[in-house]
This record gives C-alpha cells, sequence and structure tokens, in this order.
C-alpha cells in the first residue's frame, strides 16, 4: 500500500515545531504493511495545500494527514480538501451537538465559529477525538483513502491507537519486520567493508547508520507476516553478528547502560563516576534507566580545579600532571572508586569547549576506569561542538565500561578454570 503524509502547518515551515507526527507515524507504518514514499510539510496556505492534495491522491493509496483541523481562519485542512476532492462541506447535527455537549460538559460557552469542526464530506466519516475538540475524518473515494487527523500529537496518537490501526491491521498484506544490531568501537566505513556482502539485498534489506549511540545496521524483510519476514532476518542477523562479534553492544531500542546494568548486576559489581568535562551527562544517561541504583554508587561533577580536590586527589598530582591529563584521569578512577565504595571507578575529564587548556586542544578526551587491580586508561581526540564532544565522551566511556567488563569477566572466567 503507497502511502504519504501531509503535515499542515505554517509553524512546522518556521521551524518553529518539529513535525513529530510524521516521525511518529513513519515508525507505525512498517509493521501494518505500509510503505511511506513520501513526507510532506506544508503551511497553511489554500493554494499549496490543494496542490499537494491533488498530487497526493494521483499517487498514492493512502494519505494521512495532520494539523489545520482546529476552529480558527487559518486552519483550512477540511476547506481546501472538500475543494481538491470536489464536494461540499455540510454541517453534521450529530457532530454539532457532541461538540456543544463538549463544551458544555467543561462549563464553557461554545464559540459559535467551532461549529466549522462539525463540517464533514460526503465521501468521509468521522473520527472521534475524545481529547479534544477536532474531530478527525476517514475518506474512501475512489481508488484512494484519505485520513485526518488533529495536529497536536497527543490527539493525533490517541486516535490512530484507538480508531486507525487497529483498522490498517486487519486490511494489511505484507509487513515489515526490522531488526538492529548496534555497535561501538568501528567506524561507518570499516563496518561497510566488513558486511559489504549483505548489502545489496533486497529482501532483507541491509542497512547501515550513524546515530549517537553508534553505528547501527538494520536488516529488513518484508513478509506475509512477522514469523516469516523473522525467518528471513535470522540468518542474516546471525552471520552479522559472527562478523562483528565483540564489536556489538546491543540490539533493537536497547540503552547502553541497560546493557551494562545487566552484566555488572549478573557479576554483583558496583560503578562510581568523577566526571568533569561530561558535566555530568554520564550520570544522566545511567539514571534515566529503571533501576539503575541497583549498580550506580553516584557520580562528583568535579568540574574546577578546586572541586577536583574534593575527591581526595593530591594537589601535587593536579599541579604537577595538570587537570586535563592521563595521570590526573588515572587518579580520579581512582578516586571515584575510593569515595563512593564501588567496584569499579571511572573518571572523564577533558576540553569539551572551543579553547585550549593546559595546551590541550578542544575535543582532546581522557577516560580511565579501574577496578583497583586493572586499569585501562585511553586518550581520545573527538571532533564536533561543546554538546557533541559531550555526548561522544559518555558514548566512549560506555564502550570504555563494556571492554573493561568484558576483560574482567573473561579474567574471573580463567581463574575459576
Ligand atoms: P487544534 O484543534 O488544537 O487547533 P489542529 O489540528 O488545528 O489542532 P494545528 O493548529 O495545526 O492543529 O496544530 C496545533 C499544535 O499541534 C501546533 O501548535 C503544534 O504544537 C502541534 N503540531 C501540529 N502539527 C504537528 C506535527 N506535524 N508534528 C508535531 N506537532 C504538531
Amino acid at each position: 500500500m503507497k502511502a504519504e503524509i501531509i503535515s499542515v502547518g505554517t509553524e512546522l515551515l518556521l521551524g518553529e515545531t518539529i513535525d513529530t507526527n510524521s516521525n511518529f507515524l513513519a515508525n507505525e507504518f512498517p509493521t501494518l504493511g505500509i510503505d511511506l514514499l513520501w513526507t510532506t510539510q506544508v503551511g497553511d496556505n489554500f493554494n499549496r495545500l490543494e496542490e499537494i492534495i491533488r498530487t497526493a491522491i494521483q499517487r498514492s493509496d493512502i494519505i494521512f494527514m495532520t494539523g489545520g483541523l482546529g476552529p480558527t481562519e487559518d486552519d483550512i485542512t477540511r476547506e481546501t480538501l472538500a475543494l481538491a476532492l470536489n464536494e461540499t462541506m455540510i454541517i453534521d447535527k450529530d457532530q454539532e451537538k457532541k461538540l456543544r455537549n463538549f463544551f458544555a460538559s467543561r462549563d464553557r460557552q461554545f464559540p459559535e465559529k467551532n461549529i466549522k469542526q462539525a463540517s464533514i464530506i460526503k465521501s468521509a466519516k468521522f473520527l472521534d477525538n475524545p481529547v479534544g475538540t477536532a474531530p478527525g475524518w476517514w475518506i474512501k473515494k475512489n481508488n484512494f483513502q484519505i485520513i485526518l487527523m488533529p495536529g497536536p500529537p497527543s490527539e493525533m496518537k490517541t486516535m490512530w491507537f484507538g480508531q486507525i490501526k487497529e483498522r490498517l491491521l486487519n486490511k494489511s498484506q505484507d509487513v515489515l519486520v526490522k531488526k538492529i544490531i548496534k555497535t561501538s568501537t568501528l567506524g561507518e566505513s570499516n563496518i561497510n567493508e566488513m558486511i559489504e556482502s549483505f548489502l545489496h539485498g533486497e529482501n532483507p534489506s541491509v542497512g547501515i547508520y550513524v546515530k549517537k549511540d553508534g553505528v547501527s545496521i538494520r536488516i529488513a524483510a518484508k513478509a506475509k507476516n512477522q514469523d516469516i519476514a523473522y525467518k528471513m532476518i535470522k540468518p542474516i542477523e546471525m552471520q552479522i553478528k559472527d562478523i562483528l562479534d565483540t564489536y556489538i553492544w546491543g540490539e533493537d531500542d536497547q540503552k547502553f547502560a541497560q546493557v551494562i546494568q545487566k552484566v555488572m548486576n549478573q557479576h554483583d559489581l558496583t560503578l562510581g563516576i568523577i566526571e568533569s568535562a561530561s558535566g555530568g551527562n554520564l550520570a544522566n544517561e545511567i539514571t534515566n534507566i529503571e533501576n539503575s541504583s541497583s549498580f550506580f554508587k553516584g557520580s562528583l561533577v568535579a568540574y574546577q580545579k578546586d572541586a577536583k580536590l574534593f575527591s581526595g586527589i593530591s594537589q601535587e598530582i593536579l599541579e604537577s600532571e595538570g587537570t586535563v591529563s592521563l595521570k590526573t584521569t588515572s587518579e580520579l578512577a581512582k578516586q571515584a572508586k575510593q569515595i563512593f565504595k564501588a567496584d569499579i571507578g571511572l573518571a572523564i575529564t577533558g576540553v569539551a569547549g572551543i579553547d585550549t587548556i593546559e595546551n590541550k586542544e578542544s575535543g582532546t578526551i581522557f577516560l580511565s576506569i579501574t577496578n583497583g587491580e586493572k586499569v585501562i586508561n585511553k586518550k581520545l581526540l573527538l571532533p564536533g561542538n561543546r554538546t557533541q564532544i559531550k555526548n561522544r565522551a559518555v558514548f566512549l566511556s560506555f564502550t570504555l565500561i563494556k571492554e573493561f567488563l568484558d576483560t574482567i569477566v573473561i579474567d574471573a572466567n580463567h581463574d575459576s578454570t
């Protein structure tokens, strides 16, 4: 089923509102067997909206529209649709009653201009809006359908889950299933080379893309049902996992912190952190996951030199080695372990801003991790602006924790054999 989305609203074109509705719908479609081929953002402009609708009905089987259903003058989606489809709008008496009741039940006077939210065309049926005043429309005409939903994301989602998704699910023919493999350490082009032979297939298809949490590999299969699609994905998934092996840290919608938490919990380990350049972002990512206190003891955001002294690091080391250095970071990792009484201590120092600090250029990051016996230190030079450097420092800290856990778990296995 060829589909497209039309998001209506001038605020989308001015960059004031991000088109999260399209993003949400695009994520929902694959398992319904809906092929999204176009998305368009268009302002509240009669002629341009009409032009987009006319194009859409020529090329798509199903068109999803959001926005422009409000009561004001610039909410013109209904009127434009009626014109583009050569139909006349009429006021539906039942819908009018519902609208009036909606206001009465909230002790609010009904603004007469809201009456236009009770209008409909012959080829459309209303979709209820239980959380707002603007009902949607489901149009079935000739060989196309148009589903019209309100712009506010919460109203759109309520309508989608309550009245639309299930009906589309019953009609769906092919479904698309995705498997995501998440990696760290390697760059996009390394991975491209390693799994090149899988990249040319059409069904399943394999794609590589870069996200905040590393390079992901997406395997997607289209089939009559989910079981068949998973069976098509499985052999490719196994082969790619074999090739990328220890570079893989997770899959699907897993978060790096969750994966770390699982291993830490399995081995009954705890973590304490001292972070400088990342400004507390590592602790934030960790505490975004449920039950993080099961392994995370805490983090000291020791930003200025004086604050680093709180950790108990010696003034001499700070003076002689500098605040941003491998030695200082390694000492801070030991202090992190000690002050938090944790099994593992980790420290991050570096230069996230544009100015050079102690002759260290922007993007220089030092990481250190220790359990008192084993230590891994890293010096990195990261590209990007302040926010990007901080984010990458956090991601690379997770990568380092994983590397460290891999080695100590291997050591523990050796010791016990
Ligand atoms: P209302 O009845 O509330 O006026 P509406 O259907 O007319 O709803 P709009 O007026 O177009 O919707 O948008 C209302 C608000 O919904 C916008 O200010 C914006 O915050 C949000 N919104 C609209 N379209 C989108 C979109 N595509 N993605 C995310 N948010 C959106």
